[in-house]
């Protein structure tokens, strides 16, 4: 069986990734950072999603001397200038308060008309290589991008984040009122996993 750790401790992110990748291939192992519980923290200190996603993928593979795989990725506001950006998961100050990054969010656009209220999700996924391995120090990166606008008010529980105040391009409903499993096949994580799962394939 070839070996691969993702750079994540969410369970969901991992089944979500297994899924994907058992459509390209069957006789990968997909670890995850519970599989590695002395495994120092990973600052994200990059400026950019990519430079974030390197930084954890390439501290997961020299940890473990293993592929490894992270993904970073955000929401960024045209009328914030692009914010929250890298900063999305402690917006409002707290790491991970959905709730709490939400209402600043809504708080920063009230009074701003539908029209200019355009943002998209982003996320960029690097694959890094260790010495050892046939793709030695190979590095790759894919991204992807989800076009949408940010609604008045939340609607809908399903997802995690934004998903509640995202509504994607030419859709009625926001990303928290989507079905099960129908968020994978349009999202900016969906995209770019689905870009690298092939690479996966070929280089691992
Ligand atoms: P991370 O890449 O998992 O660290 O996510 C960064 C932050 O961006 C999350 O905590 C969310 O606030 C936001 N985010 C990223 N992707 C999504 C998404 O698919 N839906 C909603 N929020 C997201």
């Amino acid at each position: 069986m070839r070996k691969i750790v993702l750079a994540t401790q969410n369970r969901g992110k991992i089944a979500e990734f297994e899924r994907l990748l058992a459509e390209f291939a069957s006789d990968i192992e997909v670890l995850g950072l519970k599989d590695f519980p002395n495994l120092p923290d990973i600052e994200e200190t990059g400026d950019s999603f990519k430079a974030n996603a390197l930084l954890k993928a390439r501290g997961v593979c020299e940890f473990t001397n293993l592929p490894a795989l992270a993904d970073d990725s955000g929401l960024c506001i045209d009328y914030l200038n692009g914010d929250p950006g890298i900063f999305s998961a402690r917006w409002s100050g707290v790491h991970g308060d959905d709730f709490a990054n939400i209402q600043k969010v809504l708080q920063q656009l009230d009074g701003i008309a539908q029209g200019a209220r355009s943002a998209h999700f982003v996320c960029e996924v690097a694959l890094v290589f260790p010495p050892d391995h046939r793709s030695a120090n190979l590095e790759v990166i894919e991204s992807g991008k989800l076009d949408g606008v940010i609604t008045l008010s939340p609607r809908g529980d399903a997802g995690f984040g934004y998903d509640p105040i995202f509504q994607p391009s030419g859709q009625n409903l926001t990303l928290g009122e989507f079905a099960h499993g129908e968020k994978d096949k349009i999202s900016h994580r969906g995209i770019a996993l689905r870009a690298i799962a092939p690479k996966i394939k070929d280089l691992l």
